[in-house]
């Protein structure tokens, strides 16, 4: 039997200043920030996880700040928007809530849902969208109770510069199944109950420059090691080149650019981000995997203080 994607793990996107980006994150859309490290591959650089609670996979929007880096242009192979879900009901409290804070917002429809369409600190595109699926959050901050909470991502927008080979990689390899088509584009559905929509544009897009205020990676999820052996062969059976298995400490992870310019993860469920910090206690610390231990003083010394 075909295999079939579970959905979204996490998005990764290129940001400015951390405490910009920790200030948005938590106190405007009431994330919790999860764990505080650094790029495994250029420790000189932040990596910020935010998500519910626990920081389950499809909840976990995770960031590389660059406090000077140039901005970067959406384009074909990226991710066009990132859409949270919150549950039925909560579209006017966020409505209201980016008001108080002047963050501008549009109103768009796709598939019959209404999205707030709005921009973080750097320039990231999101939305924010009811939906039915998905446990509420039990994480609470300030007046975002959980039932207005974002309860995860509903999905991704994804933008390609060739899009027929970005809809065959996701029907036939990673099992997405078709569900609508609104104008230009294509829903494709997975089998998570957050994170389950990748919304994929069909008309071709020109090459966008990866920098800030651009997602850099999307990951799916594979559910455990076993799990991601067999996407990993389905890939590479499929003409992609993927990387080696590369240890992240909170989930294991392969990757492979698609012909449409999109770079993919594939993220292991497990262990998940209690492995090195209590749940009560996530996030507080900046934690570093035990490569760069020995090296703390120093990776220390240049990352931008944060609150
Ligand atoms: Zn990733």
């Amino acid at each position: 039997m075909r295999k079939r994607s579970m959905g979204i793990h996490h998005i990764t996107a290129i940001v400015g200043h951390p405490q910009e980006n920790v200030d948005f994150y938590t106190e405007v859309l009431g994330l919790r920030l999860i764990k505080k490290t650094v790029n495994f591959d250029d420790p000189k650089t932040y990596h910020f996880y935010f998500g519910d609670k626990e920081g389950i996979p499809g909840t976990v929007i995770t960031f590389f700040p660059w406090a000077n880096g140039e901005k970067g242009k959406v384009g074909g192979g990226q991710v066009g928007s990132t859409s949270y879900a919150v549950p039925i009901g909560g579209v006017e409290f966020w409505k209201k809530r980016l008001e108080r804070f002047d963050i501008p917002y549009k109103i768009s429809q796709r598939f019959n849902e209404e999205y707030i369409q709005f921009k973080d600190p750097h320039g990231l595109e999101l939305e924010i969208v009811e939906t039915a699926e998905g446990e509420k959050s039990s994480w609470e901050f300030e007046d975002i109770k959980s039932h207005v909470a974002i309860k995860g991502f509903q999905g991704a927008r994804l933008l390609s510069f060739n899009p027929d080979k970005t809809a065959e990689l996701l029907e036939n390899i990673m099992g997405y199944k078709k569900v609508g088509k609104d104008r230009e584009l294509i829903r494709f559905k997975s089998t998570g109950s957050i994170g389950n929509i990748i919304d994929l544009d069909t008309t071709p897009k020109g090459i966008g420059k990866t920098g800030v205020g651009i997602v850099h990676h999307i990951a799916l999820r594979a559910k455990d090691d076993e799990d991601q052996l067999e996407w990993m062969k389905l890939v590479e059976d499929g003409g992609y080149h993927i990387s080696p298995i590369r240890d992240r400490d909170y989930f294991k992870s392969i990757y492979f650019r698609e012909h449409g310019g999109n770079l993919f993860e594939i993220a292991t469920d497990g262990p998940g981000f209690t492995i090195d910090e209590s749940l009560e206690q996530l996030g507080q610390k900046l934690m570093l995997p035990s490569q760069y231990e020995s090296k703390r003083k120093e990776i220390e010394n240049v990352l931008i203080p944060i609150k």
